[in-house]
């Protein structure tokens, strides 16, 4: 055993050591060395360190360097290295964080990670929080919460009688909600396209002077911190006010958007966030942990409780804080330890340097894309930026030239009826070199896809 796990831990530590050089996407060539994987299963078995030896030589190639400080797509967090260290202790500790007498640790961690994180956030005290593997789940255990309480006040018991024949409730979402709030919704059987929508102004943000003059209750209103293309925050104070006057529960998805809180000088973009009934968020993105992180926050513990709570002949009773009575889960790994071990090695001046730096690359960015000629589409408030490299066909093409020059990883999207390439700075990784090397691999490739479109 020893010798397997050191000669891993060497492979791996010279994949994460290669990351600052190498090419950010996969050469075609390692993408079709994958084939090699595909065989058929075996009769008799392979010794362990072959196995390990044929994921590295295979595997490792074949991967994106998202942990890497020069990739810059969808929202991707790298892993601090601490928090891989962690991730394999824990990993060898292969403990079941279900209930608390299959791993004390994982539980007293568990409520440490949730208890630090409430304070970073700035979140109620007494606020109640539950892990599962992304913001989307996190959304539907927290909506799963909205629902059971929503419904608990119109005498509708939704967890033993389900929906059919339930009070409608009414759902309400901005235009500019993420896809997984409408997953989250349809499992839920509260239905992706049976909400009201709320108009959102040109960053993305839910318009508080445009918010319908009533809506009907039992209501839960989703709003978002951090708009996935642009950075921008909804207005949380304007919509729980008018929450308030439905008595609707109001969730926030704050797959990244929520750790603005944690940096005093990027507070401001989520003022009144705390005010909601449930978070969601990530710390496989920002807080930089290992996947699959997602933590779901819920100010009321009874009504996260009442929506998972599971009872059987073999479980504990004692009134102690059951992991499982939180989660949608019932078997699941520690997700606590990595957390507790990024927020106790970066410290709160930490996790608010992560966020400033990521912030500071992201202006950067928007500077030096405007100084080559392009129009930054966004306001740049948090770390995202959203950039036109030309017409439609052009920014296309640049975009699959960026991703294949390999300097970067950028993706595209639509925004406000535009194509553009968004960036995503979520990295501990990213340096200032990473950034200015980024930046004219971009604009190289921009100008030479707006070449070939003259050609053509
Ligand atoms: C990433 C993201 C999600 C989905 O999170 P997962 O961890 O992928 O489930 C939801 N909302 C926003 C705003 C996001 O950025």
């Amino acid at each position: 055993m020893d010798d397997l796990l050191l000669d891993t831990a060497r492979r791996a530590i010279r994949y994460r050591n290669a990351l600052p050089e190498r090419s950010v996407a996969p050469t075609p060539q390692a993408i079709a060395a994958l084939d090699r994987f595909r065989e058929p299963l075996a009769q008799r078995g392979t010794s362990a360190s072959d196995v390990i030896a044929m994921l590295d030589a295979i595997g490792s190639p074949g991967t994106v360097a998202s942990a890497g400080g020069r990739y810059f797509g969808f929202v991707i967090g790298s892993s601090l290295p601490v928090t891989v260290a962690a991730n394999w202790l824990a990993t060898a500790w292969d403990q079941n964080a279900a209930l608390a007498v299959m791993s004390p640790t994982a539980a007293v961690i568990e409520e440490v990670a949730l208890a630090w994180l409430v304070d970073l956030f700035g979140l109620p005290d007494g606020t109640a929080g539950t892990f599962a593997t992304g913001a989307t789940m996190a959304s539907f255990a927290a909506l799963a919460a909205a629902r059971h309480a929503k419904l608990r006040e119109v005498a509708w018991d939704v967890d033993a009688d389900g929906l059919f024949g339930a009070p409608p409730i009414t759902v309400v979402l901005g235009e500019e909600a993420h896809a997984s709030v409408g997953r989250a919704l349809a499992l839920l059987g509260l239905g992706r396209e049976r909400v009201r929508t709320l108009a959102a102004d040109a960053q993305g943000a839910i318009r508080a002077d445009a918010l319908p003059a009533a809506i009907e209750a039992p209501a839960i209103v989703c709003a978002q911190a951090g708009n996935v293309n642009s950075g921008a925050s909804d207005p949380f104070d304007a919509l729980r006010d008018w929450s308030d006057r439905a008595g609707a529960w109001l969730h926030v998805d704050g797959a990244f958007g929520l750790f603005a809180g944690a940096s005093p000088s990027m507070r401001a973009q989520v003022r009144g966030v705390e005010r909601a009934d449930s978070w969601a968020t990530d710390a496989h993105k920002w807080l930089n942990v290992p996947y699959d992180s997602g933590i779901a926050f819920v100010r009321d513990p009874e009504a996260l409780r009442g929506a998972m709570a599971t009872a059987a002949s073999y479980l504990p009773t004692q009134p102690l804080r059951e992991p499982f009575h939180f989660t949608p889960d019932f078997s699941r790994r520690a997700r606590g330890v990595e957390i507790v071990a990024a927020l106790r090695s970066l410290g709160r001046t930490g996790v608010a340097a992560l966020v400033e730096r990521c912030c500071r690359h992201a202006r950067r960015f928007a500077e030096g894309l405007r100084a080559a000629g392009f129009e930054i589409l966004n306001d740049v408030v948090l770390n995202q930026v959203v950039v036109a490299l030309g017409d439609d066909a052009t920014s296309a093409r640049a975009i699959e030239r960026i991703q294949r020059e390999g300097v970067c990883w950028c993706g595209p999207t639509r925004w406000r009826g535009r194509a553009a390439m968004r960036i995503s700075v979520s990295s501990w990784a990213t340096r200032d070199a990473d950034v200015e090397r980024s930046l004219v691999s971009i604009v190289r490739c921009a100008a030479a896809a707006s070449r070939t479109g003259e050609a053509a």
